[in-house]
């Protein structure tokens, strides 16, 4: 965009998400989106690096003929399998759909810093199986070939179309809404609902005390991870705020709808992990599990619970529980100055 030759300062009260009228978005103070300033700082309080995790530990196991059940392996590998082409799907959304049409210089300052952490999340999986010597081809090819995986990108990758043609452009009715429904699969679902059975597997693994070293990388891929969504139910919100003629009751039906596919299509990942269950997980837990956290995601965006199923894993909400999250990022702040370990 040209810049003016002009005396007159920037109105922040104009600024916007998206739309913003005399939108500067180079300057980025005075600034309005604070939550956008606070996650920036959050993310590199939270800085870290998959090379930082020893995984010797992992690789005897995987090596070892006892170690883990072929049950156990497979669930892993098809873990992986998502995880591998999950955060570059995220990624490429940020970068070729998002970031353009977003006219809050402190959004584009916190979705830059978003980018990076996709990019190091990524590192983290190839690193897994690079450490475990599984075939990378296998793994990364994964989500062309294995249907449960291969279903949940190819509808998340559905809301992509018009979005990425070089002529969308914000500013009207339809597209704005398009947009937004853009933003709330992105946030909602993806970060919000498909990484979280991934999440749930690798932390039984954890809890048993089998492959920790992978378990801490999604552990600290986790904490990032809640962090996007917080930021990204902050955008959603801001945009309802700033322009509530798009949050029509037809436009929220149409999100239930697609909470309510989604949940399908994890439930039906969750199974082909873990088809005849194990470590204690059967599907029907997993079912309730999903159903819970997608609850809990449309009461975040001020939308009815849809299942009200009580959480059959009290563990992972210690770790995830969003309402802790402030804590548990004020507690990781001090020790990665002071260490650097996981604990929280
Ligand atoms: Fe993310």
């Amino acid at each position: 965009m040209p810049i003016q030759k002009t005396n007159q300062r920037v109105n922040i009260n104009n600024r916007r998400i998206i739309n913003g009228e005399d939108a500067d978005v180079v300057q980025l103070y005075p600034m309005k989106h604070l939550f956008a300033w606070e996650a920036y700082n959050t993310g590199n309080a939270n800085h870290w690096l998959p090379t930082e995790i020893g995984m010797q530990q992992d690789v005897e196991q995987w090596k070892s003929p006892t170690a883990l059940s072929e049950d156990e392996r497979i669930a892993l590998k098809i873990v992986l399998g998502f995880f591998t082409t999950a955060d570059s799907i995220a990624a490429n959304n940020l970068v070729l759909a998002t970031y353009k049409h977003i006219t809050s210089p402190e959004c584009r300052l916190y979705l830059l810093r978003q980018a990076y952490e996709e990019a190091v999340h990524t590192h983290a999986y190839q690193y897994i199986v690079e450490s475990l010597g599984l075939d990378s081809g296998e793994i990364f090819n994964m989500y062309r070939e294995r249907t449960s995986i291969y279903n949940k990108d190819a509808f998340i990758l559905s809301f992509n179309d018009g979005i990425f043609d070089p002529k969308f452009k914000t500013g009207t009715f339809e597209a704005d809404q398009k947009f937004l429904e853009n933003m709330i699969v992105f946030s909602i679902i993806m970060e919000g609902i498909f990484f979280y059975s991934a999440f749930a597997v690798m932390f039984s693994f954890q809890r048993q005390n089998k492959m920790v070293g992978s378990a801490e990388q999604i552990q600290y891929i986790m904490r990032d991870e809640s962090q996007h969504l917080n930021f990204g139910i902050e955008m959603i919100n801001a945009i309802k705020e700033e322009q509530p003629e798009l949050w029509t009751p037809a436009f929220q039906e149409k999100i239930i709808g697609l909470v309510k596919e989604a949940v399908k299509l994890e439930y039906t990942f969750a199974v082909d992990c873990f088809p005849k269950g194990i470590m204690g997980i059967n599907a029907d837990s997993f079912k309730k599990y999903i159903e819970h956290i997608a609850d809990r995601r449309l009461s975040r965006i001020g939308l009815p619970a849809q299942y009200n199923s009580p959480n059959p894993f009290p563990w992972m909400s210690e770790a995830v529980d969003l309402s802790k999250e402030k804590n548990f990022f004020e507690t990781r702040v001090t020790e990665y100055q002071t260490g650097g370990t996981l604990e929280w």
